[in-house]
């Protein structure tokens, strides 16, 4: 199987218990690789537009003024199956529904503060990728 890319966002509950470190550990012990990074803090208009598929949903302003409520680590990981190895890393998507050992049920506070993003597809993840990194941005790993 070919190498893939996906899009991983660190968020603002798991920076602010400081364990990026911890996080990144668990996907470099899985085999993925970070091949970009920008440590920043979302403004409300690009949280809105990445969360745009949500923009109906009830959740949706509660949703953007937590990604923009602190600083997130945004990332490409690179690796076999990535997308879907990074969605089993992070567990799902409610911390009560997680899977022991996973980073949601480990760092996540509720369904909301949930820790980590990562794309669903890799057709969300070219797009999600594109939407914060330019091309030259993103590192060769393999
Ligand atoms: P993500 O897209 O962040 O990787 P996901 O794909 O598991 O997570 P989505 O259904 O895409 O989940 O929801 C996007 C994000 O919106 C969730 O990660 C969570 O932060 C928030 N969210 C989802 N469902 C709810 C809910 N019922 N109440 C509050 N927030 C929610
Ligand atoms: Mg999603």
């Amino acid at each position: 199987m070919s190498t893939e890319r996906t899009f991983s966002i660190i968020k603002p509950n798991a920076v602010q218990k400081n364990v990026m470190g911890e996080i990144i550990t668990r996907f470099e012990s899985r085999g993925l690789r970070v091949s970009a990074a920008r440590f920043t803090r979302l403004t409300r208009e690009k949280a809105e537009g990445f969360y745009i598929e949500h923009k109906d949903r009830p959740f949706f302003q509660s949703l953007v003024h937590y990604m923009t409520s602190g600083p997130v680590l945004l990332m490409c990981l690179e690796g076999e199956n990535a997308v879907a190895l990074n969605r089993e890393i992070m567990g799902a998507t409610d911390p009560a529904k997680a899977a022991a050992g996973t980073i949601r049920k480990d760092f996540a506070d509720n369904i909301e503060a949930n820790a980590v993003h990562g794309s669903d597809s890799a057709k969300s993840a070219e797009r999600e990728l594109a939407y914060f990194f330019d091309k030259a941005e993103l590192q060769k790993r393999f």
